[in-house]
């Protein structure tokens, strides 16, 4: 480093770069000339919210309320071509569900709207007339043809492709002529040469030097639109932006937008550009992954408050967690947080830690007196899951004891709907492949022991440790020279959950209640018949007898 820079030059770098030097640069970039923190989030409705969008519009918003600011949704709709239906509904619908809810934007109005860009045409002809009578843009009347001709040549000679600034260099009188011809033009800034340099909440001190590597940009295109640089400055600026916080990838982008603020004579807005939240494979977020959007999210079951948590904690190195098995509420979040402590490193989403963090949500429900908001989320997926509901117990004191022994087992609560759960709901439609456990009679011999040994059970006695050890007794009187004690668990554990592996037995009679093990377990001598009988391919074997699907809940496990 040192015979690169120069010794004097390394100082320098040292002393600018010292953490506390740091700090006290950001904090006078903190503070602007205007009083009142305005910040916007300027999604383009191309596609509908997904989790990098989130953590703009989020960092926004804790930026916005702890300066006791506004937050603003400005949909920047320029390019008309690329609108995707219903996704700004589905951004306002999606802030709306995390919490985030804008003071302003174009569900709510305010004095500084409209708030779709689309809407606001009008201005931006005025902003560039009042810039076509400076030097500092140009109308550029070179065709589609010509631009492609050019392309391809410079393609072809392996150069940088980038429009070759020729209408900069009109005479006036070519221009009157063009104009007079009724010629279709664009309107370009002169990129100045030289490096820009501006200083970044995150980044700190960046220059660059666009004219090397860029053409120059078009403002205004031929059919009177804008781009979106020029939108994007214009309605900063008139919508009086104080912090303007996005996305890294538009850091490049902002000497551009320099330029204009100065040919406009107008305060810039102070930049904070975050770092970008890639896939787990280092891969750009697309707004085409589904997977990734907040409403997947939410369909499965996470909560807004595990995004949150996972944005701030994973996707820019801004650590805010206090304990490790608990999410924080929006609120807490908002004190917690710093821009001064958002780093330059990347986050990458990573499903595992997204879905602990939603158990950890579910413990934080459990904790803090929302045990029935979980009870009828619970309600309504086992509606949506299973229809008619009058087969299923929905006592909540039943679903409260389900989700509580569950929650480490889970991820969310439609976890507990899944293959491996099901029968907690209804009587399991046996598939297992009773020959290869045990015979057919020996399997129906354990389970008919155990069917008289529940029967014959106190409900005081209905505890998990009791259980197993009659169970066990039972085994060691009976069976122990006919069948392998593991042989004989799993029989139950399959006539009980029709799966291999799971909780233990007495822990599985408790939660289904010793009646409605009965009844499983009566279930399964019906489908043993079946194998029997030789009619064993049957996968379902039919219900011995259910009627009564009571369950004792108040025994511990
Ligand atoms: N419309 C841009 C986007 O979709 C906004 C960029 C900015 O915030 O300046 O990301």
């Amino acid at each position: 480093m040192s015979s690169f820079f120069g010794q004097r030059n390394v100082y320098l770098l040292r002393k600018y770069l010292h953490p506390q030097r740091c700090i006290v640069t950001r904090r006078r970039l903190l503070s602007t000339n205007r009083d009142v923190v305005r910040v916007r989030f300027g999604p383009s409705p191309t596609g509908y919210l997904h989790l990098g969008g989130l953590r703009t519009a989020f960092f926004n918003y804790l930026f916005a309320k702890q300066h006791h600011g506004s937050f603003i949704l400005r949909i920047e709709d320029t390019d008309q071509d690329r609108i995707v239906a219903d996704s700004l509904q589905n951004i306002v619908d999606m802030l709306l569900w995390t919490g985030l809810v804008p003071d302003e934007g174009p569900h709510v109005g305010g004095q500084y709207g409209p708030y779709l860009q689309s809407q606001r045409t009008e201005l931006y002809r005025e902003m560039i007339d009042k810039l076509l009578a400076t030097p500092v843009v140009y109308r550029c009347f070179c065709s589609e043809m010509r631009l492609n001709l050019l392309r391809k040549e410079q393609l072809k000679n392996r150069e940088t492709v980038k429009y070759d600034n020729r209408c900069r260099h009109l005479t006036q009188k070519e221009i009157d002529e063009k104009l007079a011809n009724g010629d279709k033009f664009t309107v370009r800034l002169k990129l100045k040469s030289g490096s820009v340099t501006f200083d970044d909440l995150v980044y700190g001190r960046r220059s660059f030097d666009l004219s090397m590597t860029e053409s120059d940009p078009i403002l205004m295109k031929s059919d009177g639109l804008p781009t979106y640089h020029f939108a994007n400055v214009v309605d900063d600026h008139h919508m009086n932006i104080t912090h303007v916080l996005r996305g890294a990838e538009w850091q490049v982008s902002t000497p551009k937008h320099l330029m204009l603020y100065e040919a406009f004579g107008w305060t810039p807005p102070v930049f904070a550009h975050l770092p970008l939240l890639l896939n787990k494979d280092n891969t750009k977020l697309s707004k085409r992954q589904n997977d990734i959007r907040i409403d997947y999210y939410r369909d499965h079951g996470y909560y807004p408050e595990t995004l949150l948590n996972f944005l701030t904690t994973f996707s820019s190195g801004f650590t805010h967690r206090t304990t490790e098995d608990t999410v924080d509420r929006l609120d807490d979040l908002t004190k917690m947080f710093s821009i001064e402590r958002v780093n330059t490193n990347h986050g990458k989403i990573e499903t595992e830690k997204l879905k602990l963090l939603n158990r950890y949500s579910i413990y934080w429900y459990l904790n803090n007196g929302y045990e029935n908001k979980l009870i009828d989320e619970l309600k309504c997926l086992l509606k949506e899951k299973f229809g008619s509901t009058n087969e299923l117990n929905l006592d909540e004191n039943y679903l409260l004891f389900l989700i509580s022994w569950s929650k480490e087992r889970i991820f969310t609560l439609k976890d507990l709907l899944s293959e491996e759960f099901l029968y907690l709901w209804k009587v399991p439609d046996f598939s297992w492949n009773v020959n290869q456990v045990a015979t057919a009679e020996e399997c129906a011999k354990v389970l008919e022991t155990v069917i008289y040994l529940l029967e014959n059970l106190n409900e005081n006695d209905c505890n998990a440790k009791y259980i197993y050890e009659i169970i066990r007794n039972e085994f060691n009187d009976k069976f122990v020279n006919v069948i392998k004690f593991k042989k004989f668990m799993k029989i139950l554990r399959l006539s009980l959950t029709n799966i291999e592996a799971g909780s233990p037995i007495g822990e599985t009679v408790v939660l289904l209640g010793r009646n409605r093990s009965i009844d499983y377990l009566k279930s399964a001598i019906s489908y043993i018949n079946t194998y029997r009988s030789g009619t064993s391919t049957a996968s379902q074997g039919p219900n011995y007898s259910n009627n009564d699907t009571n369950i004792s809940i108040n025994n511990k496990i």
